[in-house]
């Protein structure tokens, strides 16, 4: 884990699920290690849309996780090197 981000925090990562292919980008790129690959559990399979359940399938049923989201800097590198689009920084209300 990194320093937790000190500055006002206007933004968080979120990652959907029903995008995510586990192709591990964000984790490479985020200079905070914000994020983890790790298994879906059955009940994150469960929330998953018919076509997500068959993408998890197919890849191996691994996806990006948040693991430390108080270090986020918001620079933005995990949305930009999604090749899914599966990330989003979205405003903290
Ligand atoms: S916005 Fe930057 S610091 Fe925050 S999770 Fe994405 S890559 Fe990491």
């Amino acid at each position: 884990m990194t320093e937790p981000c000190r500055a006002p925090k206007l933004v968080v990562p979120v990652i959907d699920r029903n995008r995510c292919e586990g192709k591990e980008d964000c984790v490479r790129v985020c200079p905070h290690d914000v994020f983890r690959m790790a298994a879906l559990t059955e009940r994150d399979k469960a929330a998953l849309s018919f076509i997500g359940r068959l993408k998890a399938r197919v890849h191996g049923g691994r996806q990006a996780f948040l693991v430390d989201v108080d270090a986020c800097h918001a620079c933005g590198l995990c949305v930009t090197s999604c090749p899914e689009r599966a990330i989003r920084l979205e405003r903290v209300e």
